[in-house]
């Protein structure tokens, strides 16, 4: 996606050669014009799957995944990392190793949200070594719901993930495919169909 490229190109950061920065749009400032624009091309992507729910993990997933939501007007659902107290019901439960916080999160979602027979569109900021997309359709698979897809808005190509999750049979659709960082450097890769 040409336009969220150059952002990535004018703004982005790589603070290191497996690290990107995108503070200013998507990680802590969001740009709302570009997240709306992403939401449309997921749906685009994704046509005809018949999507009924967006999942997506906090935080940073929640921008694109809402927008996304809002075009095929389905609910998002966004994954809990930390307990709440407000979440009381059934959960369903999953582990994902964070590859940029070097910790492990128990994520959440109540089995009032995904149900059996959902088919369920997950939404991500990153694409890394996919254990977050991983926990996603693990809550996915623990509910009988069906994973039509994974949208990503910046895939790290050079990291295992995207090939794993293809190789698995998902249609993984990133906006951005990015094949090396350097320090003060960003090298796209093309981009993937399926
Ligand atoms: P994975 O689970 O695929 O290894 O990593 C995906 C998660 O880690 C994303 O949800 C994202 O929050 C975070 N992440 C991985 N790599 C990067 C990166 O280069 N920059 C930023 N900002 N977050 C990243």
């Amino acid at each position: 996606m040409q336009l969220l490229k150059e952002k990535i190109l004018n703004e982005g950061e790589a603070l290191s050669e497996t690290i990107l920065k995108v503070d200013s749009f998507l990680n802590h400032q969001m740009d709302p014009v570009l997240m709306k624009k992403m939401g449309e091309e997921f749906a685009k992507r994704f046509e005809g799957k018949e999507i009924t729910k967006v999942l997506t993990i906090e935080s940073s997933g929640i921008g694109p995944g809402l927008m996304t939501a809002l075009t095929l007007d389905v609910p998002l659902i966004f994954a809990r990392k930390r307990k709440s107290l407000t979440l009381t019901e059934d959960l369903i439960t999953s582990s994902v190793h964070s590859f940029t916080k070097q910790e492990t999160n128990t994520i959440t979602v109540s089995n009032k949200y995904i149900v059996p027979g959902d088919k369920v569109l997950i939404i991500d900021d990153f694409l890394a070594v996919g254990q977050a997309a991983r926990g996603l359709v693990d809550i996915c698979n623990q509910v009988d719901a069906e994973v039509v897809g994974i949208g990503i808005v910046i895939e790290k190509a050079f990291q295992d993930g995207g090939k794993e999750l293809r190789d698995q049979g998902f249609q993984v659709e990133s906006l951005a495919r990015i094949q090396a960082l350097k320090k003060g450097e960003i090298t796209f890769a093309e981009e993937m169909e399926g």
